[in-house]
Order: structure tokens, then C-alpha cells, then sequence
């Protein structure tokens, strides 16, 4: 079969930008494109169409694509260049007066890409056709069955939650992804029985993934489905992305915590520990409540690697916030950060915010934290140092991920895609090595 979009269309490239969310709905493409009978070429330049899967969630993400777009074009100027994703659902019109842009899919119109690519051929000479909708109309999840790991080619990501009903101030996901809605308990259970054949372990994404299974009628929380999976499914190792803080319910940490089957690895977007601007972002809790739900995590599971996005320079954010906000991190158990540097979104409120912090106050506090971070992780690493630990091993057969998300150097290779026990030796630059087996004489 081929495409008629113009000329004929046998292979694609689908390139993603971003968050496991939109990791995972370039993977469900790819199924849907294939399933069309579509090849998919080795890369960009081969490829007769090129799909660019974007976000927007900083004004950097938004160079990336702009920058990438160029860089197809300039390498491969006959291919068809899509552009779909958060950044499609933004700004359209941006995007489709960048030379060799031929079409922009928002979000709204995901699900459609592929017969958009198969209506009736016609001959017009597009350039930069844009089929936006009301993303606030969106009911569909897409969900095209996932036959393969998206991202990490042994962890696949599977999405199970999509948009969110929360208005973050900073925050431009709501507008690009639309309202929280879930995938199905029974798609979800086969979902992840059909992909524990293949692999070792898998990873539940979302947008707002602790808000799987909220919308009105519905009776199971996440946790409810975690133990449907552990229960009805052969899945090895079940691993959860971010889950927001007041998410973490008693119930779910106790569940990952007295299950060997779930990575004892919990990250929580924390964005500020300073009281006032966390309420100037509109998040929904006061340091005192993330701060319980992070020394539970601890305290449920020593071992446990424990993560959280933290944004620096929101619009006001004033030394004396800062240095709460460093203080309150400081305190608490963290293993790793993300580090955010504040970047306005046009059509957000914080973008309007009249005192925006001056960018080199923004990346002083971003090293700052950076600093803090590698501190915490350092001296998690070294607790390691002489554990054992239960890792999955990566494509590369050298290296392998913690259940408590560190990276560990396999001083001796072992197959992709297990689940081994492993001494730790050492540390490595950023993670840890396994200790030298003492060769038999
Ligand atoms: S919880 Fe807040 S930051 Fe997270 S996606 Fe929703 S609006 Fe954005």
C-alpha cells in the first residue's frame, strides 16, 4: 500500500520530543503507521515522511523542533515534514510558515494522522495545511496497541492517562493535552500482558498519571489498577512515572512498597518548597503536605530512589522564597532532581506576571540546585556501595537500571532485557558499577 499524499509515500520516520507521554504516543503512531502498511526508515534522512512529535512545555522545547524541522528539511528536502504534538496544538500557524513544514496535526487530531495521510489524493501543492481542533473536545485516548518500548527499547512506556484538569499557572499542558482522561481497565490489563511477554519491565506514564481512573463514574484509583495488573498479568516489574504529590495516597505507597514487583522508585513534582509560590502556581498543596508524602515514601521503602521536578525563577520568586525552597529540598530525602529554569508560556498567567526574574538570577539558582541535587544523589550511591540490588538489564548488555533508578555498569555483560540480582562495587561517574568478580584460577 502506499500513501497518497501527493507523491508516493512508502516509508516514515517518527521523531519524538519531550515527556514519556508524548514518548508513548510516538510509539502508538509508529503501530498505526505500520499497520497501514508503512515501513519505518532508519532515520530522517531516508524516510519519504517525517513525523516531528513535539512539545512546548518550555520556550527551548520550541527551538528544539523549530531547529530540528530546519535540519530535515536542509538534509532531506523531498521528504514530507508532519508536524504533530503539544507544540502543533499551540501554535499552528508558527510552525507552518517554516519552510518545508507540509502539514500541522494538533493534538486535537492525533488520532487521525494516518488517514489523513490515505484520504483522496489532491494535487495541490500543500504547504503548511494545519487541521486544528478544540482540544477541550477530546474524548478519544490514544491508545494504538503498543507492540513495542517506546524510548528505552527494554522499558516500554506505556501511557494510560492523558491531559489534566488542574490550571498550574506556568503551565501550558492543560491547553495543548486537553482534559484528563484514562485508558481502559480492560485495555490496560492487555496492554501490559501482551507487553510482559516480551519484556522485563514496564512503565506507566500519563500526564497526570495519579489521576488515572477520576473521571465522573469512575470507581478504581490507580492503585486498584496496580494490584488488577500484579494480579491478572505475568508482569515482572511495574514502574511508575510522576505521580503528583497528593496523589500518593497510603494505599499506593503501601502497595509499592510490599510489592517486589513494583520499582521501589517514586518521583513527585514538588515545582517550589516555598508556601507562597506554590501558591502563586496554583498547586493544590502546601510544603507541609508534600513533605508528609515524601518522608512516608522514605520511611515505607529505605532503599527507594525518591525524585521531583523543581522549577527555579517563577515570575516574583525572591531570594528569601529561593532560599526556602533550597532549604525544604535540603531536608528531605531526595535521591535525584530535575531541574527547571523558569520559561513563560504565552497564553499562561504567570507569563504575565509583571516582576519576571532576571535570567541570570534564574541560572544561578538553577546551578545552585544542580549542586544540591548531585550532592543528595552522591550520598545515595555510596549507600549502595556494597547492596545488592535488582536491576534490568538494557539493550546495551553492559548496562542496566536499578529498581531505585540508578544506572549500573555490569562488569560482566549479561543478556538485554532481564531482571538480575547484582553486587555493587562502586560508583561510576553518575551511577554505580557492579563489583569485579574475582576470576577462578
Ligand atoms: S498538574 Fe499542573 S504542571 Fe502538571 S500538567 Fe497539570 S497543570 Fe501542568
Amino acid at each position: 500500500m502506499q500513501g497518497r499524499i501527493g507523491r508516493e509515500v512508502h516509508s516514515f520516520h517518527v521523531q519524538n520530543f519531550g515527556c514519556r507521554a508524548t514518548q508513548a504516543d510516538g510509539a502508538a503512531l509508529e503501530t498505526m503507521l505500520a499497520r497501514k502498511g508503512m515501513q519505518a526508515a532508519d532515520g530522517a534522512a531516508g524516510a519519504d515522511l517525517v513525523i516531528l512529535n513535539t512539545c512546548t512545555v518550555t520556550s527551548s522545547a520550541d527551538e528544539d523542533v523549530r531547529h530540528a524541522v530546519r535540519r530535515v528539511h536542509r538534509e532531506n528536502p523531498s521528504a514530507r515534514i508532519l508536524v504533530t504534538g503539544c507544540y502543533a496544538q499551540r501554535a499552528p500557524e508558527e510552525l507552518a510558515a517554516i519552510p518545508g513544514v507540509w502539514r500541522v496535526v494538533g493534538n486535537s487530531h492525533k488520532t487521525q494522522i494516518p488517514d489523513l495521510l490515505f484520504e483522496p489524493r489532491d494535487d495541490t501543492p500543500y504547504h503548511g495545511q494545519i487541521h486544528v481542533g478544540d482540544i477541550f473536545a477530546q474524548q478519544e485516548f490514544l491508545a494504538a496497541p503498543v507492540e513495542d518500548a517506546a524510548g528505552d527499547r527494554t522499558r516500554p512506556n506505556l501511557k494510560i492517562q492523558d491531559g489534566c484538569n488542574n490550571r498550574c499557572s506556568f503551565c501550558i499542558i492543560p491547553f495543548v493535552r486537553g482534559r484528563s482522561r484514562s485508558a481502559p481497565v480492560e485495555q490496560v490489563v492487555s496492554q501490559v500482558q501482551s507487553l510482559a511477554g516480551r519484556y522485563r519491565e514496564i512503565v506507566l506514564s500519563g500526564i497526570n498519571l495519579g489521576r488515572w481512573g477520576r473521571e465522573p463514574g469512575g470507581r478504581m484509583r490507580l492503585a486498584g489498577l496496580i494490584r488488577l495488573l500484579l494480579a491478572e498479568t505475568d508482569v515482572e516489574r511495574l514502574r511508575l512515572s510522576s505521580v503528583e504529590p497528593m496523589d500518593l495516597s497510603d494505599d499506593l505507597l503501601g502497595l509499592m512498597a510490599s510489592s517486589p514487583r513494583i520499582a521501589k522508585h517514586v518521583h513527585a513534582p514538588l515545582q517550589s518548597g516555598s508556601d507562597r509560590v506554590l501558591r502563586r502556581m496554583y498547586r493544590k498543596y502546601r510544603p507541609h503536605h508534600y513533605a508528609d508524602r515524601i518522608r512516608k515514601a522514605r520511611l515505607l521503602m529505605p532503599d527507594a530512589g525518591i525524585g521531583a521536578d523543581v522549577m527555579v525563577g517563577f515570575p516574583g520568586e525572591t531570594e528569601e522564597e529561593f532560599e526556602e525552597n533550597r532549604r525544604f529540598i535540603e531536608s528531605l530525602p531526595f535521591t535525584y532532581l530535575h531541574v527547571f529554569t523558569y520559561s513563560g508560556r504565552p497564553g499562561t498567567p504567570a507569563a504575565l506576571h509583571a516582576s519576571q526574574v532576571p535570567q541570570p538570577v534564574r541560572k544561578q539558582r538553577n546551578r545552585i540546585l544542580r549542586e544540591l541535587a548531585a550532592a543528595k544523589n552522591l550520598e545515595f550511591r555510596r549507600s549502595m556501595v556494597g547492596r545488592s540490588l535488582p536491576v534490568v538489564t538494557l539493550e546495551k548488555g553492559n548496562m542496566a537500571i536499578s529498581g531505585n533508578y540508578l544506572k549500573v555498569e555490569l562488569t560482566c555483560p549479561r543478556e538485554a532485557n532481564r531482571i538480575v540480582e547484582v553486587e555493587i562495587g562502586g560508583l561510576t561517574a553518575g551511577g554505580l558499577r557492579e563489583k569485579q568478580l574475582l576470576p577462578v584460577l
